[in-house]
């Protein structure tokens, strides 16, 4: 799912392991600071374990290394003042952008895990050329990092999170819905109108990057295995075991929109029959509701077509009422397939399903208890993402910001 970063681990032996250690070590320390935004030496070596010369040293080459400020003592009633450390505040952030269907968007995302500022734009990229869709992404980018909140900002990377099958090199190679960027490496050619920027890029999947978004920036008490679907125009899922997204040999997995479920549906974009997408899908959910469908609805934009459905579902309409319980039975159906397969405690609702999640649980819950075959011992549990519709940009952004994380020691002026 991205390229231009990562690095598989090595076994090392003598210097060698020693240096790894302290990348590990600068990685631990630099984690710790970040989560806690404010920390005193004394308190990180208590937090990390590591002795307090080791954490004193590891302070100074984050300090170095730009990542971490040390603020003014903090006088307590007893003993040594300490200063704490916390995050340089001039960065580096990461820098998200989504390419999707009926809009693009972009996000600047701190150390913290922090949205420091973000933009949609509403725009139907059906048709439209590949390069005009990059520019579109990319002006909407350069104009973000040019506003007020972070102009300035020191920026690590971009990730690109795309609508469709993005392989390991980063080209975009099926994307039903968006058949002009297909072939493309679209993160490539956005990352090129955007020169001014640090040459490390990544992308992915979007829902393989809302998923992690999820991972990443949610309270997720500890679940470390989850599938995560999102609900657009198209219908794709995440799914995370043992705290990594899984993604399949050729980084594909998840693509549960195209799932069989409708033996008397209609032909989908992708050439087969009765998938999932034609019943639960955003635009199929709108059409069979009545309601109207414009650009980023998704995103709330667009005259607000998904208010426009959870308004309807308040009233009691009925054409919207039959089509959400159709989608829930649907997403149901659809979901116990894949909870059966890679067993799974917990299904995560992102996207346009969060908003109508309460219309949409009873009928998933049910096709669930009556497929899932360790169900009755193990009850799959039905979760709604808190990160709205912006999850796939911020973990986009996401990318940039681990590979800083990770690897601190790369931010080292002696490394460069
Ligand atoms: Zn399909």
């Amino acid at each position: 799912m991205t390229r231009g970063w990562g690095q598989p681990g090595r076994t090392a032996s003598g210097p060698a392991r020693a240096e790894l250690l302290r990348q590990r070590n600068l990685a631990l320390a630099l984690g710790t600071i970040a989560r806690a935004g404010r920390c005193a030496r004394a308190q990180l070596a208590e937090q990390t374990g590591l002795t307090k010369a080791t954490v004193s040293s590891l302070a100074d080459v984050l300090i170095a290394s730009g990542l971490v400020v040390e603020g003014d003592p903090d006088r307590g009633l007893v003993g040594r003042p300490g200063s704490p450390l916390g995050l340089d505040p001039s960065g580096p952030v990461g820098l998200g952008v989504e390419v999707n269907v009926d809009y693009v968007s972009a996000c600047v995302v701190d150390l913290a895990g922090e949205v420091r500022a973000s933009a949609v734009l509403a725009s139907d990229n059906r048709g439209i050329d590949a390069r005009e869709v990059c520019e579109r992404a990319a002006r909407l980018a350069r104009s973000l990092l040019s506003s007020p909140p972070v102009s300035g900002l020191r920026v690590a990377g971009l990730g690109v999170a795309l609508p469709g099958l993005v392989d390991t090199t980063g080209v975009l190679r099926r994307a039903p819905n968006l058949r002009d960027l297909e072939g493309i490496a679209a993160a490539a050619v956005i990352a090129e109108l955007l020169p001014e920027l640090p040459s490390t890029v990544a992308c992915g999947n979007e829902a393989n990057l809302a998923a992690l978004a999820e991972l990443w920036f949610t309270d997720h008490e500890g679940r470390d295995d989850f599938v995560r679907v999102s609900g657009e125009i198209g219908v794709g899922a995440g799914i995370v075991i043992g705290g990594e997204l899984w993604q399949g040999t050729n980084g594909l997995a998840g693509e549960i929109g195209h799932v069989f479920v409708d033996p008397g549906g209609p032909r989908c974009t992708c050439g087969a029959r009765g998938c999932l997408e034609h019943i639960a899908g955003q635009e199929a959910l709108l059409r069979a509701a009545g309601a109207y469908g414009g650009p980023a609805t998704a995103l709330g934009s667009g005259l607000g077509s998904v208010h426009e459905l959870v308004t309807l579902a308040r009233s009691g309409d009925g054409a919207t009422l039959d089509a959400l319980e159709r989608a829930g039975t649907a997403l149901g159906v659809a979901l116990a397939a894949v909870v059966n397969v890679v067993d799974v405690p917990v299904v995560v609702l992102g996207g346009l399903y969060a908003d109508i999640a309460p219309w949409l649980a009873s009928a998933i819950v049910r096709e669930l208890e009556q497929r899932v075959v360790s169900y009755p011992w193990a009850p799959t549990e039905v979760a709604v993402s808190p990160l709205g519709a912006g999850a796939a940009v911020r973990g986009a952004a996401g990318l940039a910001i681990r590979a800083v994380l990770d690897d601190p020691a790369s931010w080292h002026p002696d490394t460069a």
